[in-house]
């Protein structure tokens, strides 16, 4: 570690935290609550980063609000469903720490803070048949946050994914979402609520075309960014941290630059590093991740260098499961910043993931995770899975929405001018094939034995459907399978997939206080990483809805309050 100290410092605070993403903020909050002065800088003119763009859900194993819808939790079990969830890649203490801090932090958020939370019973862990699984439970969701309580600070924050929003601009629920996407009893009645509760809030339509019933991940954030309102916590935008700054043999604050000026910040206690992952730098990404990859795959904040993961590693820190990410087949929209990710299309009944030869080569319905995972691990020069192609026909498009576009409501002739060639369309399989420039023969073959799965309930094949977690995002009014039924009415549609994410999860290495490490083990004293900048506590899994928010969070309480003492 080399020693930069050159004296002066501009500004001097106890606690300096690097970013703005919700587990920043929970950090930022719990070290002012332990008697901290806090900072927090932000690269770009918008606080959020990805958290703000999520589905704010977050998995916390035995959390305070899941007694209150029927679940009941065990540590015992939360332990034997981590443990081999993450397979041998994570140390113990790690997981512990994750475990036991985990329900205190979203306790502490709860009653201390403007949070609020709901558990979702029915949003299942990703792997049932893993010992110590639950049904529902564990992943908690934001509840609507009024935007009105933010005044002016609400237009600095970053925008939701459009994936998230009705019409590019209405919030839901994971729940109302749900309940819509899968046509599940309530949706229409749900939509015209929202609708409505949107259009005729006249004053707030003069001031922004932003709903102010805010959800997910906005909803997440705004909660967290009044909460550092009420405790005048102060959150430059436009300052993105260059450096790191060491004296003696610890980091004592970072060299940044704000509205173009270089600034030397001095942090006494500890700097924690929140400035997510290099989802938005190609080089990296190619580096890396497994190729080909492309930042324009990615769901995530394009403000998200690796700047973190590179400051750290000039003081020798080291790095681990830098080849991993919060995969997803993606879908990229002409005219939109972000990829989508194809979570419910890929499980809603009559829609097929296929390679290059026409061939389905995974569950659909599995964790995204997997399915990207099964796409790197299938990808072959004879069958390229990169991208695949989700196919359908046209029961599937009158029924359900697809990336940006709607259902029925929205006719193929209605399609704004950019979405015209979105979907690739033909009146039979062979055409549809010849324009996805994919296998004829394959697919008619894939097709023909999907649609016999479809009528006995069973995929011989791929098993999709048989779990909990497979059917939450499939139609219940579909028999015998909710997640299978038949392509067989023309026209036919397909478009591509490619392995997107949702941030990357590899980075710097951690201690069980989210203290940074070297290569050797040893601790690099008063510097801290969490959220996606830090290599995640889940190893190469997703056990449950919010495995990356839930641990950004529980990391961010950890470090602050390791920083201070308590
Ligand atoms: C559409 C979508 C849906 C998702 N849904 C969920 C979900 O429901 N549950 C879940 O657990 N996860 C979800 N995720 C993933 C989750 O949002 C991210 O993994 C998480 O927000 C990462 O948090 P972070 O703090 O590491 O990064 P971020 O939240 O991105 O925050 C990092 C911040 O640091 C800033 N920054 C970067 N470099 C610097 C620098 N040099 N100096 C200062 N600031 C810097 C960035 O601009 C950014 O604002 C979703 C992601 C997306 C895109």
């Amino acid at each position: 570690m080399e020693n930069t100290d050159t004296g002066r410092w501009d500004h001097t605070v106890d606690l300096l935290v690097v970013g703005s993403g919700a587990g920043a903020m929970t950090a930022a909050l719990a070290g002012h609550d332990a008697g901290a002065s806090t900072l927090l800088i932000e690269k770009s003119d918008r606080y959020g980063g990805s958290s703000a763009m999520s589905g704010g859900g977050f998995w916390v194993p035995n959390n305070h609000l899941m007694a209150g819808v029927g679940i009941d939790d065990d540590p015992d079990d939360a332990w034997t469903y981590l443990r081999e969830t993450t397979a041998g890649n994570v140390s113990e203490d790690r997981l512990r720490a994750y475990l036991e801090k985990a329900p205190e932090m979203a306790r502490y958020l709860h009653e201390q803070t403007r949070a609020e939370f709901v558990a979702l019973p029915e949003y299942a862990d990703y792997y049932q048949r893993v010992p110590g699984s639950r049904p529902g439970g564990r992943a908690l969701e934001p509840k609507n946050f009024d935007a009105g309580l933010l005044g002016d600070e609400f237009l600095k924050m970053r925008e939701q994914n459009p994936q998230m929003l009705i019409m590019k601009r209405i919030f839901m629920t994971v729940y109302e979402a749900r309940t819509m996407l899968c046509r599940t009893p309530g949706w229409i009645g749900i939509t015209m609520r929202l609708m409505a509760k949107y259009w005729l809030d006249i004053p707030w339509r003069f001031k922004s075309p932003r709903d102010r019933n805010l959800a997910m991940g906005n909803a997440l954030i705004g909660m967290l960014r009044r909460s550092l309102m009420d405790r005048n916590i102060p959150l430059w935008l436009n300052t993105p941290a260059r450096e790191l700054i060491v004296e003696g043999d610890r980091v004592a604050g970072v060299a940044a630059e704000r509205e173009g000026r270089a600034i030397r910040i001095e942090a006494r206690k500890g700097v924690v590093l929140a400035a997510g992952g290099f989802e938005g730098n190609q080089v990296m990404r190619e580096k890396y991740l497994p190729n080909p990859t492309r930042v324009e795959w990615s769901c995530a904040n394009k403000h998200n260098t690796g700047d973190a993961i590179s400051m750290a590693q000039k003081l020798g820190a080291g790095v681990d499961l830098m080849s991993d990410a919060w995969w997803g087949p993606t879908t990229v929209v002409p005219g939109e910043d972000h990829a989508r990710m194809l979570v419910i299309e890929k499980s809603l009944p009559g829609s097929i993931l296929v390679n290059k030869a026409g061939e389905r080569f995974v569950n659909e319905a599995a964790p995204y995770i997997d399915v990207v995972n099964t796409m790197h691990a299938k990808d072959s020069p004879e069958k390229p899975c990169v991208p695949a192609y989700l196919v359908f026909d046209s029961s599937f498009r009158k029924k359900y929405p697809c990336g940006p576009i709607l259902q029925a409501s929205q006719h193929d002739w209605a399609l704004p001018r950019a979405l015209k060639g979105y979907f690739k369309r033909a009146d039979t399989l062979e055409g549809l094939a010849a324009r996805l420039d994919i296998d004829a023969k394959g697919l008619a073959e894939s097709v023909r034995k999907f649609n016999e799965y479809a009528r006995t309930g069973e995929d011989l094949d791929f098993h999709r459907g048989e779990t909990v977690f497979d059917r939450y995002y499939g139609d219940e009014k579909v028999a015998p399978n909710p997640c299978l039924a038949p392509i067989e009415k023309p026209p036919f549609y397909g478009l591509e997939a490619y392995p997107g994410e949702l941030g990357t999860k590899g980075g710097l290495k951690t201690d069980a206080s989210a203290r940074v490490l070297k290569e050797s083990g040893e601790v690099i004293a008063g510097l801290y990483a969490i959220g996606n900048c830090s290599a995640s506590v889940m190893g190469h899994s997703y056990p449950g809805a919010g495995s990356t928010l839930g641990p950004a969070n529980t990391f961010g309480y950890i470090a602050a309050r390791h920083a201070m003492g308590v």
